[in-house]
């Protein structure tokens, strides 16, 4: 129990002395009035998951004077960001009424550290048990290295990713790291926080992880239908995770095939683009047959 002295030395007794009047006779102090129901602004937080099914959401910033602190509470408001990531994690991993049968791991607090580190963001579990998780957020990355018209999306993709890390199967340990990073990506893709430099790509390997391995499950989606990622992570939470009958039983062909397919739908997919370029050159052509200038600047504009 590092870090919990509590656990074995006892607290004090701690006395409440209610104020007293001059001749030594308690002054009643009055129960703070109910607060009145105050109607719920932010309906569209509320409406997919009822508050019971939260967890506990907490915040720490280590260091109110580093300039990545005024960077992130000026960014975003810190509760409803911390609690629109749980909804993103939650809507797209399990709560469907396609996938009744899926069941989000019992996380109860997920504590929000924002501190001085390199790197950009890790998530574990917390001294206390593996139902509590802390996101580690590095100060110096959302300070230095993003732009300041991206620190809010930014600051909710990273935030997002690492709230996967918070609900998601692993296979009882087994399964690879650049899947469990790929979810996590895949999720940030749907949530809609998608940075601009991602871009889809085949090469190297399917598992290589973050949004390499999360494209490739977007494309998996697309072609074996909603809900592929909810059953995939379905079966990460039943099962040890072995390769060759992991990707038969949820696909029907192996990993590798899936990836060269992959590859293959690219390939089109980039054709069809440049096709689509070519196209769009021949009509300016047409239009203006004359016209060699205009004629170049939309050849350029279309690489
Ligand atoms: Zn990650």
């Amino acid at each position: 129990m590092k870090g919990h002295p509590a656990a074995t030395s006892p607290l004090p007794t701690l006395v409440f002395m209610p104020p007293q009047s001059p001749r030594g006779t308690p002054i009643p102090i009055p129960a703070p009035a109910k607060p009145k129901e105050t109607p719920n602004l932010d309906s569209t937080a509320s409406a997919s998951a009822p508050k019971s099914t939260l967890p506990k959401l907490r915040l720490e910033i280590r260091d109110l004077n580093h300039d990545g602190a005024q960077t992130f509470l000026t960014a975003v408001i810190a509760s409803k960001a911390l609690h629109k990531a749980v909804q993103s994690v939650l809507s797209l991993l399990y709560q469907s009424p396609d996938s009744p049968t899926t069941t989000a791991p019992p996380t109860r607090s997920v504590t929000l550290i924002m501190r001085s580190m390199p790197g950009v963001a890790y998530t574990t579990g917390s001294d206390l048990d593996g139902d509590h998780k802390e996101i580690h957020f590095s100060l110096d990355y959302i300070h230095s290295s993003v732009s300041n018209d991206r620190k809010a999306h930014e600051i909710m993709g990273v935030l997002t990713h690492e709230m996967v890390h918070c609900y998601q199967y692993n296979a009882k340990g087994t399964c690879p790291g650049g899947l469990i990073e790929g979810i996590a990506d895949w999720v940030r893709l749907h949530a809609e926080l998608s940075p601009p430099h991602w871009k889809k790509e085949a090469t190297g390997k399917w598992d290589a992880g973050y949004q390499h391995t999360g494209y490739f499950l977007d494309y998996l989606e697309k072609r074996f239908g909603e809900g592929l990622i909810r059953r995939l992570n379905e079966k990460l939470r039943i099962e040890r995770y072995e390769e060759k009958r992991f990707w038969t039983e949820l696909c029907g062909r192996p990993v590798e095939q899936l990836w060269g397919d992959y590859g293959d739908a690219l390939k089109k997919e980039k054709k069809k683009v440049e096709d689509d370029e070519c196209v769009l050159v021949d009509r300016e052509d047409a239009a203006t047959p004359t016209n060699k200038d205009a004629k170049d600047i939309e050849t350029t504009a279309g690489k």
